[in-house]
């Protein structure tokens, strides 16, 4: 489905991502771990439309989408602070990207039903984001981002903001609403146990390079190199 490559993106002589080459397919919930500053959130907004490379392409579904603006890809993005519009309600958060897209009222009543139904934020819809808890607006967030049917999602650091407790709770629930839509989810995190509990794969990242791509027991057990050793190693 997503296929990078070589991508290089550089600020002034500062070079954020080198040489970047990564695939994901279609389905796959493909988590982006390393430190701060190695450039995850770099490569989502690359991902997304938000920023081009200095070099390199971006292949989505097949074609090549390098030049092509946010709104002309099926690529949608879960920001770390969640970024609900604050003066609108759940039901409007939700229609925002829908009325982008052009589709009717009739058809964005029905699409905004069902997604609430799914995410079970169906007696929030009035609400303003404010008067909502760090658990809803995440799960607001995800419906946002999932109500255009994007064949992308990608999430920066979206847990971040939730205690323990509540994170615990919302990493399993993104686990299975993956699962239940079948979609293909690139999750950042610089949190390794969050990693290595949640997804099938994950890519470590240091300074702008892929240190080891692999399964969670392939990190933990064989790690490439002694970064990863020590990243997955440490606790936080
Ligand atoms: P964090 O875990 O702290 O969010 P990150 O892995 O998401 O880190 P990026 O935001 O991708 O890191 O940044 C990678 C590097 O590029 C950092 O050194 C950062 O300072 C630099 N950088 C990112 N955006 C810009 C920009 N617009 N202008 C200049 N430098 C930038
Ligand atoms: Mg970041």
């Amino acid at each position: 489905l997503v296929r990078l490559k070589g991508v290089t993106k550089k600020f002034g002589d500062m070079t954020a991502l080198d040489n970047l080459t990564l695939d994901i397919a279609r389905g796959e919930f493909v988590t982006f771990l390393g430190p701060s500053g190695c450039g995850k959130s770099t490569t989502l907004r690359i991902l997304g439309g938000f920023e081009r490379p200095t070099s390199g392409s971006v292949i989505l579904n097949g074609e090549d989408v390098t030049l092509q603006p946010p709104e002309k890809r099926q690529v949608n993005m879960v920001f770390q602070d969640y970024a609900l519009f604050p003066h609108m309600t759940v039901r409007q958060n939700i229609s925002f990207g829908l009325e982008l897209k052009g589709m009717d009222k009739k058809s964005i009543r029905q699409r905004q039903d069902e997604i609430m139904s799914f995410l079970e934020l169906d007696t929030y819809g009035d609400r303003y984001p404010a008067q909502l808890s760090g658990g809803q607006r995440q799960r607001v967030a995800l419906a946002r981002a999932l109500a255009p049917d994007p064949a992308l999602l990608l999430l920066d650091e979206p847990l971040g903001a939730l205690d323990a407790k509540l994170r615990g709770q919302v990493q399993q629930e993104l686990k299975s609403i993956q699962r239940r839509t079948n979609k293909t989810f690139f999750f950042v995190t610089h949190d390794q146990e969050e990693a290595l509990t949640m997804s099938d794969r994950v890519v470590v990242m240091n300074k702008g390079r892929v240190e080891q791509d692999g399964t969670p027991e392939e990190l933990y057990f064989h790690p490439a190199s002694r970064f990863v050793a020590e990243f997955i190693g440490e606790t936080n």
